[in-house]
């Protein structure tokens, strides 16, 4: 089986929603879905989308499924509101655009909030779709047996046809990434642009964002970007490893500034709490920051770097390597 996978560098990440809106306007906007984001970016440190998606369970203790929970759809997603826009624009009033209803979460309802004491606040944006497991929690848990990984390239597909509603696979997934679709009354998720991918073009998430944060290529293509950033140069790592799915989005992690010592001096410890990381990112993080960081002073000194030029992406199609073979 061939894997196409996808690395996102934090730290090119700029939280302008290009990738939400990119997917969303293509294939969430209207049938049940305007709930769901297929791609989202959120900020991290958070409580995220859904609402705790962190705390709900999912994923693999050794060779068994972990109960997950699963999310309620005002409280945990929050639903798109409605608008009093007869009264705002056409009326004769000071009324601002406000929601009709009372909203209780939605996608980046907590962005820029991050954590820690001014001058040591930070936060990272962190955009999230479905990892097209290698080992899909989601599959797993489905009695319909609905759920399916391409051999050709990987991609984790609902079949519609098959699928009854029950949502075990939205308790099972530990990244809650996929969604009950009410209208339908069946699941979906990400289908990572298979029918782009199928004619070579990117997924619209990684074509269009404009950090140039995103590589897609497959795992096994030893001239990718991806397998030169998971495997040869191991700075890009997977999200929440534990949770035992074996993910195929990774992430270059955040690099941090000096926090400020008591004399408001840039001191000689990161702001972004290393431990944190290792939570998110796994043991890896440490020796994946220090090669960042031994590669960008090697580029400072004016040398070659191979990592960095990967990830500086100075041609938007070099990132991306689609060829079926
Ligand atoms: Fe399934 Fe969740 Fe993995 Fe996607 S991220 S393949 S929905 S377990
Ligand atoms: Fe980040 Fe790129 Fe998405 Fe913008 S389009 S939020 S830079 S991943």
């Amino acid at each position: 089986m061939r894997q196409l996978a996808m690395v996102i560098d934090l730290n090119k990440c700029i939280g302008c929603q290009t990738c939400t809106l990119a997917c969303k306007s293509q294939w969430t906007d209207r049938g049940g879905r305007e709930f769901m984001y297929w791609n989202h970016v959120e900020t991290e440190p958070g409580k995220g989308y859904p609402r705790d998606w962190k705390n709900a369970g999912g994923g693999w203790e050794g060779e068994q499924l972990r109960p997950g929970r699963l999310p309620r759809l005002h409280e945990d997603y929050g639903y798109p509101a409605e608008f009093n826009y007869e009264e705002a624009l056409f009326e004769p009033t000071e009324k601002p655009l406000r929601p009709i209803q009372e909203m209780q979460w939605g996608p980046n309802w907590e962005e820029d909030q991050g954590a820690g004491e001014f001058p040591n606040s930070y936060f990272f944006y962190l955009p999230r779709l479905c990892n097209h497991c290698t080992k899909p929690a989601c599959l797993a848990a489905c009695p319909r047996q609905a759920i399916y990984k391409r051999e050709e390239d990987g991609i984790v597909l609902i079949d519609q046809d098959r699928c009854r509603g029950y949502r075990y696979c939205v308790a099972a997934c530990p990244y809650k990434k996929i969604y009950f679709n009410p209208t339908t009354g069946m699941s979906e998720k990400c289908i990572f642009c298979y029918p782009r991918v199928e004619r070579g073009t990117p997924p619209a998430c990684a074509y269009q964002c404009v950090g140039r944060a995103r590589h897609v290529s497959y795992l096994d293509d030893r001239e990718g970007p991806v397998h030169r950033l998971v495997n040869e140069w191991k700075v890009a790592l997977p999200l929440l490893p534990q949770h035992g799915t074996q993910p195929n989005v990774y992430y270059v992690p955040p690099l941090s500034p000096p926090a400020f010592d008591a004399d408001g001096r840039p001191g000689d410890k990161p702001r972004l709490p290393e431990n944190y990381l290792e939570e998110l990112f796994g043991p890896g993080v440490h020796d994946a920051l220090a090669t960042l960081e031994a590669e960008i002073e090697r580029k400072g000194r004016g040398e070659a770097s191979e990592v960095l030029d990967i990830l500086i992406a100075y041609r938007h199609g070099d990132m991306f390597r689609l060829d079926r073979g």
